[in-house]
Order: structure tokens, then sequence, then C-alpha cells
């Protein structure tokens, strides 16, 4: 039921660069008018996840936004577990969020659990029983069902809608004392059975579900429906603005019958008790806003299938930098700098659309183009000798860690006779164009001068094992030639003093922008990219491999990289590949 169309609301300003002003969105926008007309003089917002799964790139959205606006304008932001629905939710997910909510660089004001209000709910219940606004209703749920309607045809009033309160009462307590088998008895909100919303049209408010809960262990047999508990909690931690996304537009009649009819601000007796166990509340009146969701191309940002990835094993678990699980994405090498810059940059709106994962990797490129030191690796190596240094040559360059910011300082990078090359930037028959090494061509490596080869030393099977060359002298740094000009230049490591390392390069976990569209025939399962994970053994410089877990590098010409934070060690590196330099999708697709 939109009282608003979508359109009353444009875009935000989403091309505004990161830091240029506050953004403008029309969430803000109403904020900055209430604040303006003393309608409130603290902004409250909550992040609600439900702790049944990891949190995705998804919510990363709704925690910018929470969060970002309790720190943007006076107030506080809580971070509260929807955790109404037993045997699908776990502590481990709770943790989980925890962590993960702090790694994008935020911190709640208070940690709450829905299911810390379960009396507050249960209280409510009696409260609208005695108003007349709530009845126990005996229908079976498939009845119940029937009974609802259609969006075309108006549903039909309960045999038992009109019990007395005194039994509703009687029945709804022996409810809560475990009397009755599951799912045998309902407490229903008597709102409207021909409500044009299907929502208005007697929701339910609990069921009887012998389950153990993750919170509350066994202590209760009936559970409080989400639209129920969700809008409660809400006004019983004073929240002003109830932040969520456009599914729950049709929800928010309800939400605000719900919070008028309990109406805790006027009802102490309801939530008294709280204070007794510690927990400070102020109720209020919140307002529901809705916004778009963040959908990804090429992703999937549902829990429920990201769980079945889980399940099936077809991933490695929640954290497998395949995933766009905020642990996947960390894993992964993705910084919540740059997830927050993605954010920023798509703006609050009504409007939904799927954003290009194209995009999230620029921001992933130009967070670490600006804040990743540069190394150098070689992941397909190929033998190159130097014939004209002594056999024991061996000497330290220093090299600048990073081309744009002196900042960084330098480091030493060993050099020697022999070194590791990648394959690929040696051609026995080069193409059109190639303009890195060749039989008797030149090319400059990195850092030292200009190399030719001379000659190539082959297997039995005739494949390229080792390229012989020589070193100009007269180009290497602060000798007259060394401003010589050739068009390629490769980097390498030195054979002797590089760390054999463990390379993971992953890319998109899908290989068609829309996984989920299932129009075409297949599951979405089906379109998971075979080649999203590869594992390659390399060499990387030693100052690569003396990384600390989760130090993020551009190793030259290959991509943006991590020290994986479970399994790198500096003896046996292991590194994940973020992002290539360049997108190498656009082509591929257009
Ligand atoms: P899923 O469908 O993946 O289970 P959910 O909405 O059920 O997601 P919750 O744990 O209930 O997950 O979500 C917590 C908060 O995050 C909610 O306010 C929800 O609206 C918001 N949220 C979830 N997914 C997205 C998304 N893709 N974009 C923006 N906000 C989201
Ligand atoms: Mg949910």
């Amino acid at each position: 039921m939109s009282t608003e169309s979508p359109l009353a609301h444009p875009p935000a300003t989403s091309a505004a660069p990161s830091g240029e002003g506050q953004p403008r969105d029309f969430i803000r926008q109403i904020i900055r008018d209430d604040l303006a007309s003393g309608k409130h003089h603290a902004i409250r917002t909550r992040f609600p996840p439900e702790p049944n799964g990891y949190l995705h790139i998804g919510h990363a959205k709704a925690i910018c936004l929470n969060f970002g606006i309790a720190a943007e304008f006076i107030g506080w932001c809580n971070l509260r577990l929807d955790d109404t629905n037993p045997g699908k939710e776990d502590p481990e997910f709770v943790e989980g969020i925890k962590d993960d909510v702090r790694w994008l660089g935020y911190e709640w004001h208070d940690l709450r659990h829905a299911s810390d209000y379960f009396e507050v709910f249960y209280r409510g219940a009696l409260k609208l029983i005695q108003d007349g606004h709530a009845y126990v209703d005996d229908l079976n749920p498939d009845d119940m069902r029937a009974y609802r309607g259609t969006l075309t045809e108006p549903g039909r009033n309960s045999p038992y809608r009109d019990r007395p309160v005194e039994e509703n009462l009687d029945l709804f307590r022996r409810m809560r004392a475990g009397e009755f088998a599951d799912s045998s008895k309902t407490l229903r909100a008597k709102i409207d059975m021909s409500s044009g919303n299907m929502n208005m049209r007697d929701p339910a408010i609990y069921r009887i579900r012998k389950v153990e809960h993750q919170n509350t262990g066994n202590a209760w047999p009936i559970y409080p429906m989400y639209d129920y508990a969700h809008c409660l909690s809400d006004a019983l931690e004073g929240i002003t603005h109830s932040l969520c996304t456009l599914e729950f537009e049709d929800h928010r009649p309800l939400y605000d019958w719900f919070v008028d009819k309990v109406d805790l601000v006027n009802h102490p007796e309801l939530w008294q008790h709280l204070h007794d166990a510690g927990f400070q509340t102020e109720p209020a009146k919140p307002r529901q806003i809705e916004f778009s969701r963040l959908n990804l191309s090429y992703s999937i940002t549902s829990k429920r299938k990201l769980a079945q990835l889980v399940s099936e094993k077809l991933v490695d678990g929640w954290d497998d930098p395949r995933m766009n699980t905020l642990r996947g994405l960390r894993r992964r090498g993705f910084t919540p700098a740059a997830i927050r810059l993605l954010i920023e940059r798509l703006g609050i709106s009504k409007q939904n659309s799927v954003i290009d994962y194209a995009i999230f990797e620029n921001c992933v490129r130009e967070d670490l183009d600006a804040h990743a030191p540069r190394r150098m690796a070689v992941l397909d190596p190929l033998k190159l000798t130097l014939t004209n240094l002594p056999e024991d040559h061996e000497e330290t360059l220093l090299f600048s860690n990073h081309p744009k910011d002196e900042s960084f300082g330098s480091r030493q990078v060993p050099f020697a006779r022999e070194l590791w090359i990648e394959r690929e930037d040696f051609a026995e028959v080069p193409p059109k164009g190639f303009h890195r090494l060749k039989p008797e061509g030149e090319v400059r490596l990195r850092g030292v001068g200009i190399v030719k080869c001379d000659e190539l030393v082959k297997d039995a099977e005739g494949n390229v094992i080792e390229l012989r060359c020589t070193l100009d002298p007269e180009s290497r740094s602060g000798m007259p030639g060394a401003d010589r000009k050739v068009k390629g230049t490769i980097h390498w490591v030195s054979a002797r003093h590089g760390v054999a390392a463990e390379v993971r390069l992953y890319d998109r976990l899908f290989n068609v922008p829309a996984p989920d569209d299932e129009s075409d025939g297949k599951s979405w399962i089906e379109h998971i990219n075979p080649d999203a994970k590869r594992l390659v053994h390399g060499w990387v410089e030693p100052a690569a491999a003396q990384a600390l877990p989760e130090q993020r590098f551009q190793f030259e010409r290959l991509g943006y990289f991590v020290a994986d934070r479970i399994d790198h060690r500096t003896d046996a590196p292991v590194f994940n590949r973020a992002v290539t330099l360049r997108d190498t999708w656009a082509k591929q697709s257009g």
C-alpha cells in the first residue's frame, strides 16, 4: 500500500565523488526536516539482521545507511538480532554478524535481540486481546489460508473471530503455558478481512512452535510473528526512523497499526520489567521508511541461496573468497573502504535496479590503487638467465613501493643472474604488435635495464624452458644508455631469492549477469563459473612473502592481491587475487 509514488523520490545524486559533501538522498532529507521542525532532537536507527546466516553485500547497504545516518546526525544506531524464528538461527551467526559490522567500520550503541523483548511482546498481546483487537483462532493453517481470500476476492471471517475476551485471554495464556500442539491455535489481530491490503486481513501475531531458541532456550512454546515483533522492537528502543527495504512497503499500515494499538509509549507496565533487567528503554513512535535493495550482477544476494552454496559444498564455506558475503569479500582482499565507496556511489532511492559488478570492482581498484604497496610476483614462471653476469652475481635494488605516493617509502629487491619471468611475456613466434620478449628481441626488465634474448633452451618435447639473455650494462641506472627506449617492460623475481607461493586466482562466482533469472529454464546453480577459482604456484619477492595476513598489494602488472587471512605464512605464502588491474569481463560480454 504505497502512499507515495516512487517517482516522488528522485535517486540520490550518486555521481558525487567520495567525500564531496554529505549524501543528499530522500531519507536524509526527511531526517533533516524532522530535526529542523523539532519533531526529533536526536536520530535513532537500528540494523536488524536475522541471525540465520552471514551478512552479504546487500546488507552492507543497510549497515552503511543506518550507521552512517547515526554518525552524520546527532544519534546512535543499535545492532538488533532479529531472532524470532527459532530453528534456523544460530549463535555462530550472531558472532559472525557482530564481527562483520565492526569490520565494515561501524560500532553499535546497544546490542539487542528481539528475543530480549519476548515478555513485552507477550504482555502487548494480552493488551490487544483485552482491548478487543486480537483473538485466538482454531483454524488450521490450510483453512486459514483459504479464508484469507485473494488479491481480487475479500477474505472471510474465521468462525472463531468473535470469541469473548475472557475466552481469548484464557486460551492465549494456555498457549503460552504449552498446553496445545504446534500450529493448533494462532493468535490473530482483528483488523479487516476485506482489506485491499492482504497484510491487514487479520494477520497472525503468535504461533505455537515448541522449538528451542538460540537465545531463550525452551522458555517459550509460542513465538511472535515478524510483523508484530519488529515494529514493537523499534518502538521499544526509541527508534525514530526504521529504515527497511521496499518489500516492506505493503506492511507499513500493519507496522503502524501494531505500534498504535499496543502503544508502548503510554503503557510502561508492558516494558518496565526490562529496566530491572538492565535495559535502557525509552519507547517512541517510529516511522518506517523504505528504500530499494542492492542487487549486483553476477551475484546472488539471498541468504537462503548463499546457505545452499555452503551446505551443498559448491564453495568452501561462508568465507570462500568467491562468495559475496562480507567475510568472503574480506578474505578475497576487498576492503571496507571499497564497500563503503560502492554504497556511497549508488546512493539511496526507491528505484529497484541491478548494479553492474564492474562498478564494485572499480571501487576496489580505486581504493587499492591508492592504498596498496607494489610488489613483484611471477605466477607462471619461465627461467631467464643473464649469461653475461657472473654465477654468483648478487645485488640489491631499491624499488619505490608506490609510484604515486612517496609516503609508502621504498624496499630492497634482490637481483641475481637467474630470474623468473612470466611465461606469457615471451613468445617464440610473436603475434603482431607483441612488445615483450622474443628471440633476438629486447625488453626492459623493470628496475634493472635492457636485456636481449640470445638463445632458447628447450626440453625433449620442444617446450621452451629457459631463455639465455644478455643484460646491456650501458642501459643500467646511472649509465649513459639508461634512457634508451625499448617498447616493453616486464617484471621478474630473482630465482635464488624468490619465495614459492600458492596463489589463488578468484573471479566472479557466476558467469551470467542474472543467475537468479530462471526464465531460461536453468537453475541458478547451473550458472556457477567453473573458472571462478584457479590455483597456481608462483614466486614472490621476499618483501611480499613477509606480508602479514590480510595485507594487500598490487603485484605489478597482475592485479591486487591479499595475503590469505587464514592460510598465509611467511615461509609458505598464500595470496588471493582480489581483482585484476583492468576489467576483463567488459570485452567478453560486449
Ligand atoms: P535475505 O533475503 O538475504 O535473507 P533478509 O532481508 O531476509 O535478506 P535480514 O537479516 O532480515 O535479511 O536483513 C537485515 C536488514 O538488511 C534488513 O533491514 C534488510 O532490509 C536489509 N537488507 C537485506 N538484504 C538487503 C539488500 N540486498 N539491500 C539492502 N538491504 C538489505
Ligand atoms: Mg529477513
